[in-house]
Formats: structure tokens, sequence, C-alpha cells
């Protein structure tokens, strides 16, 4: 349930704290015995003991709204969204600026580009979508709230630095989440480089190479000189297209919350991420303790958009609050919209009322 100290994961599995301290350090996290530990790598030190770590299922919420059933036969196919992990300075953020400088038309050059928390290219008139914010934090973050928007990872080692805790730690998340990892070598460029001893070294983190007689793709690239960039996009689309990624455009749109912001003139501003149906202008959205009717949408070229279908990221305006990252959007009917949102506003005080009522005890007692 939730995240558990070591200390607490030590007595629940019946180990030494030493023990666990240990195996966390195999797993590349140098862990203190109040440190907490995420369910994704409790679970993997459960599976180190050969336990089964389970997150309870949360408690039935009343303010939830109920979620459409998709039929088979409404699934139309939906672009991948790709998420960039690795160790810092690897180039996560290098790499994302070169697929997106090679991938604007020329027409599209001379827009301002806006970070949106994501943003959409197209690769031999298919679309990809990049979460623009890397590293395994967001990535888990947003697990953490129950999102998953990831369809591919794609893991970038330097070929001149190899294979660091971080990078262990983000192939950790990549397999809990049940995530396809692309490993992307990057500074190929650097006379350093020695792209074979990262093989070497991802294999004995259980990262085959094809070449070495795997499943995992790796694909040398270069974020300065963009060789191998193209190769990178042909990977990603061979990968989603052996997932078959599908979603029903035609109803209520939902998606999840990228990043949101209070703008001075604009007010709250949410970055959001559609993954089921469509988003249109006027529709009715509640994200959080937040609702509102969506006033505009705006895509990363600063375009205006009518309505955004599965896989689209839009920055939408209309919202009463800023939600956090990770929130769920939905689209709804109005009388739904007010009333789940009047329950989760009234839940919201009450809960920070018992934390007033409760210091304010603890403060009594202490007194006496
Ligand atoms: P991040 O921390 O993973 O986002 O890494 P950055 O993208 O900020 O890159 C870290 C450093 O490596 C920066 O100084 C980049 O200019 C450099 N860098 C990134 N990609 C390449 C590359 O392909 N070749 C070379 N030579 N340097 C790179
Ligand atoms: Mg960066």
């Amino acid at each position: 349930d939730g995240p558990a100290t070591v200390k607490e994961l030590s007595s629940k599995f019946g180990r030494e704290v030493s023990e666990i301290i240990k195996k966390l350090m195999v797993l590349g996290v140098m862990a203190g015995i109040n440190q907490e530990v995420d369910i994704e790598t409790a679970s993997i030190l459960g599976s180190e003991f050969g336990i089964t770590v389970e997150e309870l299922p949360p408690a039935e919420d009343p303010t939830e709204i109920p979620e459409i059933e998709d039929s088979p036969e409404s699934l139309l196919p939906r672009p991948p969204v790709v998420t960039i992990m690795g160790h810092v300075d690897h180039g996560k953020t290098s790499l994302l600026d070169a697929i997106r400088q090679t991938n604007v038309t020329a027409q599209e050059a001379g827009g301002i580009t806006q970070h949106i928390g994501a943003y959409q290219v197209n690769y031999q008139g298919k679309k990809v979508v990049f979460l623009d914010t890397p590293g395994h934090e967001a990535f888990t973050a947003m697990r953490a709230r129950g999102a998953q928007v990831t369809d591919v990872a794609i893991l970038v080692v330097a070929a001149d630095d190899g294979v660091m805790p971080q990078t262990i730690e983000a192939i950790n998340h990549a397999k809990a989440a049940k995530v396809p990892i692309i490993v992307a070598v990057n500074k190929i460029d650097r006379p350093e480089a020695n792209p074979d001893r990262v093989t070497q070294q991802l294999t004995e983190h259980g990262l085959v190479p094809e070449q070495w007689g795997g499943d995992t793709i790796v694909v040398p690239v270069s974020a300065h000189t963009k060789a191998g960039i193209s190769e990178l996009l042909e990977m990603i689309l061979l990968v989603s297209e052996v997932q078959d990624l599908k979603a029903n455009p035609n109803r209520l749109a939902y998606g999840t919350i990228i990043e949101a912001q209070l703008d001075k003139g604009r007010g709250p501003v949410a970055s959001v991420l559609v993954q089921k149906g469509t988003l249109h202008i006027g529709d009715t959205i509640i994200a959080g303790t937040a609702f509102g009717k969506v006033r505009a949408m705006v895509n990363e070229r600063g375009e205006k958009l009518k309505k955004a279908p599965p896989s689209t990221p839009v920055e939408v305006l209309g919202l009463s609050d800023v939600p956090q990252a990770g929130d769920i959007l939905v689209a709804v009917d109005e009388s739904t919209a007010r009333a789940v949102a009047e329950k989760r506003f009234a839940k919201k005080r009450t809960d920070e009322m018992n934390q007033v009522q409760k210091v304010s005890l603890d403060d009594l007692f202490s007194q006496i």
C-alpha cells in the first residue's frame, strides 16, 4: 500500500535491514533505513526474495467517475506514446530536441514551438508522441498516481560513459511497468565512445541485443550529428506496430494531466495527453478537484485545435483550478462534473480539517 520504508519492508519480508539495503544497492538504489521505496522497486526486491508484492487496490471512492467500457469494434489504431529515460547527462534532453528538430516540416519550422509537456512528430506519414519530461522520476510519479501513459521507453546510454545507476533504475522501472525498452546508445560521435562496452554491460542487466541473439533493439545515435535518429524512429514504429495500440476516438475524452500551472493572463493551464475518446472545444471536463469547460486547445506548435483525438497532447484552457500532474482528466456531462467536483472538494476539505485537528490534539497532549 503506497511507498514503504526500508525498515517496514525488512519486517514485512522477514529479512535483515542490512540484507534489504544490500539488495537495493545491487539494483542501483542507495537507501538508508528510513528511506521510502516505491512499489515498483519493492516488487523487484520482493521477487529477489521470492515474495510477491502486491499493491492494495485503492479503496472504493464515491468521488470517482465510472470508466466507460469500449467495445472491441470501436477501437481504432492510435499513435504510440514514448518516454525517454536514462542517467543524468547521457543526452535525454538533447535527443528529444534532435528528434523534434529533424522532424518538423518546412512550413512548421517557422512556427514557435511551445513546451506543453509533450510533442508529436510525423515520421513517414506516421505520428509518434514524445513526453517532454525525461527521466524515470516523472514516469514513476505518474505511475504512482495510477496513470499509465507510456507505450515505449527509450533508454539513453552515453557510449562514452556506459551503464550507470540511473540507467539500471530506468531499466527496472520500465520492466515493472511492462513497457518495451529500445536502447539508444548516444554520443557515438565522441572519440571516447565505446558502444560495444555498453552492449556488454546491458547484457549483464538482462537486455541482450538482437545482434547478440537477444530481443532488445539497440540503436547507436548521436543527438549532436543526428546520426541514427531516423533509425530510432523506425524502431519505435516497429515496436508499436507489434503492440497493436488502439483507442476508441468516438466517446467522451479520457486523458492524463502531463503538467499544469497558473498563468497570470490565461488562468489555469493544463497540458493533457488525450488517451481515449476525443476532446472538443466546449466539452465539460473534470481533473482532480478542478472542473470547467474547454475554452481553447493549443498544440506544441501554438496552433489552435477544435478537437484532440487519442494520443494527442494539448494545452487546455478553461479549468477552475490547477490540477496535478498525473491527475486523470475526463469529459462528462455538466451535472456529473459539478457533483463530482463538489464531492472531491468536500473530501479534500475534510482531509485537511482532520489534519488540523490531529495537529491541535497532539499539541494539546504535549502541553499536559
Ligand atoms: P540529460 O541530462 O540526459 O538530459 O543530458 P543532456 O541532453 O542535457 O546532455 C548532457 C551533455 O551531453 C550536454 O553537454 C550535451 O551537449 C551533451 N550531449 C548530448 N548528446 C550528445 C551527443 O550525441 N554527442 C556529444 N558529443 N555530446 C552530447
Ligand atoms: Mg535533461
